[in-house]
């Protein structure tokens, strides 16, 4: 059928519709041979579904659920171990629910104290937690920040504008707690950001030249040149406090030719 479409334009468009049919197929299936997996390991179909489903695709590395499906729909990933995962999981969230209920209760009490620091973190009344910085907003200390308590797995610490806690504060306000930094704890923390600008011979050099003479480690670099003679740099990098950050987001865009710094949110 290609052989007969004259241009090529016509030909990649075409291409592009098989490839996205092809998705939309792998999710369809995927999504069938998870609920037919669930059925015969005698699960509710409710366990596969909703948040703990997407916890687990984020988990996974796939961005959403979808992108989980066409995974399994393509035979990237076999439904059997993903059911039998998600539900161990269940199982121990279960277990631990009463422990939620209670740090729920604790917190929520208005004379309660704050806990001791785990990980750089306090919450207000209640110590010993399992502490977890969220991936979606990284926050790191000076940030506003806020605790959200997860199904068994302790607590979750967002930034306070992340798009990912907004909607919990109105749904279920009672699974977020008050947290705040440490002051002493001196450990970096993971953020990142996107550097853009004019794309051209040395310009990657430059900015990893700022991170070099202020110390600061990159773990993770990726850059690319889009179609506008522009580059595109993403950084993860390991800072130990806003100040320091906004401090070398100012360096960056002293760097010739930087049109942008940003710091970087996944929803
Ligand atoms: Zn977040």
């Amino acid at each position: 059928m290609l052989s007969i479409v004259k241009t090529s334009q016509a030909k990649n468009r075409i291409r592009h519709w098989f490839r996205k049919e092809r998705r939309e197929e792998n999710i369809a299936r995927g999504r069938d041979a998870l609920e037919r997996e669930a059925r015969k390991q005698n699960l509710e179909l409710e366990i596969i579904r909703g948040e703990r489903i997407q916890e687990y695709a984020r988990r996974v590395t796939q961005s959403t659920v979808d992108d989980l499906y066409a995974a399994i729909g393509d035979g990237q990933l076999i439904p059997s171990q993903v059911v039998t995962k998600i539900r161990d999981e269940y199982r121990t969230e279960k277990e631990r629910r009463p422990l939620a209920e209670e740090m729920m209760k604790k917190a929520e009490s208005k004379a309660a104290e704050w806990g001791k620091p785990t990980q750089g973190i306090r919450v207000k009344g209640i110590d010993n937690l399992l502490i977890r910085l969220a991936h979606c907003c990284n926050p790191v200390p000076g940030d506003p920040i806020v605790g959200y308590i997860t199904r068994g797995r302790g607590v979750s610490i967002h930034r306070d504008d992340c798009v990912n806690i907004k909607p919990i504060q109105g749904e279920e306000p009672e699974r977020v707690v008050e947290v705040a930094w440490d002051k002493d704890f001196q450990s970096p923390f993971q953020v990142k950001l996107e550097v853009t600008g004019m794309d051209r011979a040395g310009f990657l050099n430059e900015v990893l030249n700022v991170l070099l003479d202020l110390k600061i480690n990159a773990s993770w670099v990726n850059a690319r040149s889009r179609k506008d003679q522009m580059a595109l740099i993403e950084l993860a990098l390991q800072v130990r406090n806003t100040e320091q950050l906004e401090y070398l987001i100012n360096k960056i865009k002293r760097v010739k030719d930087v049109y942008g710094v940003r710091r970087v949110s996944t929803g």
